[in-house]
């Protein structure tokens, strides 16, 4: 099964490791997101690396999938808001 990670782990996204959907199918997070995000963000709220996956998020400005426990809409709302 393919990890939802797009990125390569290296040394300078150490915390992948840990991630909670690091063996989940990925289209819970991006197909799974339009049909029904709970799934993927019960995962999330599991997840040891949840703040540090969002920074990488938000600092990558990934535009599709959950990240870091935030829907996509959800990261949009909240980059607005910190502007
Ligand atoms: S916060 Fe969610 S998307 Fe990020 S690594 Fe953890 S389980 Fe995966």
């Amino acid at each position: 099964m393919k990890s939802i990670m797009p990125v390569p782990i290296n040394e300078e996204r150490p915390w992948m490791v840990f991630g909670a959907c690091r063996n989940v199918d990925p289209e819970l997070f991006f197909e799974g997101e339009r049909e029904n995000p709970g799934p993927a963000l019960a995962i999330c709220s599991t997840c040891a690396v949840t703040d540090e996956c969002l920074d990488f998020a938000l600092e990558a400005r990934l535009s599709e999938g959950i990240w870091g426990g935030l829907t996509s809409k959800a990261r949009r709302r909240l980059m607005r808001e910190t502007a």
